[in-house]
């Protein structure tokens, strides 16, 4: 059986120094009304001008090389920059996912024109991206896409559709995994391609999903004989179920789950100061204790990934338990505020638990469902 590796790692004090510029520069912006901060913010919040503030500062690909406009910094200073704007609640929703993976991917798997075309404008906060993987017939069970891509004589013919592409509307790039050839026979994982498809292409067609919350901030995108050139297939022709596996452990690996709704939590305490019930520290110890366990966990899986450790089974765990906790969060602070008559609530607090409540049954779908991060977990520890 296979053991499950979360090295504890001291932090360096010298990287508080990090987390006091960006807590000084969120404070700032919040302070002059540039964000109002927003629980689930990396999926739903996005305001392409704060991305930019952001690459400025040399806050967007902080892990890459400065020869592709990044930083040659550890993936423990980009976890504290995840954190810390995760727990503002601020709008970083534009440049999240190509910061998170896809840059990272074409990092593995690019072609040095690729880098150095798009990686120095990912770092400026300026080109967006989205994934395609799930279709209509196609999401955890991955290897059932159908969208295709065949050669031509000028590139790759796309037909198809993806679906719940996140951000696909502000994005410049979808990273689509498409069926480049047949099966071989019963194995499916044969004949993926990852492809680059230039969103603004003709043939593309993307149509806002509006959730409970009345956001659009998920599409559905229709790819109709659109040509992209030869050079836009990311990495190996059909060898995009391995690089899939890559992806999917950085798109779980970070601290997102566990803090989407900490703003919630944040909020609450500062209103509850000094009116908290006694019965409400156990359920706010309970909290904290959950948060802190998960934080060092989280803390850990940037260590592997600076030691060059891809942690896919160590991230799917931390994806479940933080989905577990980033809803039973909102519940736990809703009940937490039961000390506060409702007419007492700030206008900010009633508007961040509505949020909180309605964009909270996704979260454990998103990424990959809770009963598919079990399978990776039992599999892990020998059990299936
Ligand atoms: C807010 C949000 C944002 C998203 N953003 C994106 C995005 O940007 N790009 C993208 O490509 N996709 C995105 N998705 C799609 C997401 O990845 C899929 O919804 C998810 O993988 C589940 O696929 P499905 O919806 O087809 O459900 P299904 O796979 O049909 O699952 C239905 C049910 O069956 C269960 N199930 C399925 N297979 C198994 C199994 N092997 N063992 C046990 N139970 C199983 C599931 O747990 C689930 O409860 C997003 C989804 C949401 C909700």
């Amino acid at each position: 059986m296979q053991r499950f590796n979360f090295p504890v790692v001291q932090p360096d004090p010298a990287l508080e120094e990090l987390r006091a510029d960006l807590q000084a520069f969120l404070k700032e912006e919040r302070d002059a009304d540039n964000f109002k901060p927003e629980p689930e913010c990396w999926m739903a919040s996005a305001d392409p001008e704060f991305s930019r503030k952001m690459g400025k500062r040399g806050w967007i690909g902080l892990t890459w090389s400065s020869q592709y406009g990044g930083h040659d910094k550890s993936a423990l200073e980009r976890y504290i920059v995840t954190e810390e704007t995760l727990r503002a609640g601020a709008p970083v929703g534009a440049h999240w996912i190509a910061d998170r993976q896809h840059a990272p991917m074409l990092i593995a798997h690019g072609t040095e024109a690729q880098k150095l075309d798009i990686l120095p404008r990912i770092a400026a906060g300026e080109c967006y991206f989205a994934i395609g993987l799930s279709e209509p017939g196609a999401g955890s069970d991955l290897a059932n896409v159908k969208t295709s891509a065949e050669k031509v004589s000028d590139g790759w013919k796309i037909n198809g559709q993806k679906v719940w592409s996140s951000g696909a509307h502000i994005s410049h790039y979808m990273v689509a995994l498409l069926r480049t050839s047949p099966a071989d026979g019963r194995n499916r994982h044969v004949g993926l391609s990852q492809i680059m498809i230039d969103l603004s292409l003709p043939g593309v067609t993307i149509k806002p999903i509006v959730d409970l919350s009345g956001d659009a901030h998920f599409n559905e995108v229709y790819f109709e004989d659109v040509i992209v050139p030869e050079d836009c297939l990311l990495g190996d022709e059909g060898g995009g179920w391995a690089q899939v596996t890559g992806e999917l452990a950085m798109e779980r690996s970070g601290p997102e789950r566990f803090l989407s709704s900490y703003i919630t939590l944040e909020t609450a305490l500062r209103q509850l100061s000094g009116k908290m019930g006694s019965d409400s520290h156990g359920r706010l110890g309970k909290l904290i204790a959950n948060l802190r366990t998960l934080k060092g966990m989280s803390w850990a899986i940037a260590n592997l990934l600076d030691q060059g450790v891809s942690p896919e089974t160590e991230a799917a765990l931390v994806k479940d338990l933080g989905n577990r906790l980033e809803n039973d969060l909102t519940l736990q602070v809703r009940a937490l505020l039961n000390d506060l008559p409702s007419e007492d609530w700030s206008p900010d607090m009633r508007r961040i638990m509505n949020i909180g409540v309605l964009r909270s049954p996704p979260n454990t779908l998103r990424g990959g469902t809770t009963e598919v991060m079990r399978g990776i977990t039992a599999r892990q520890l020998g059990l299936r």
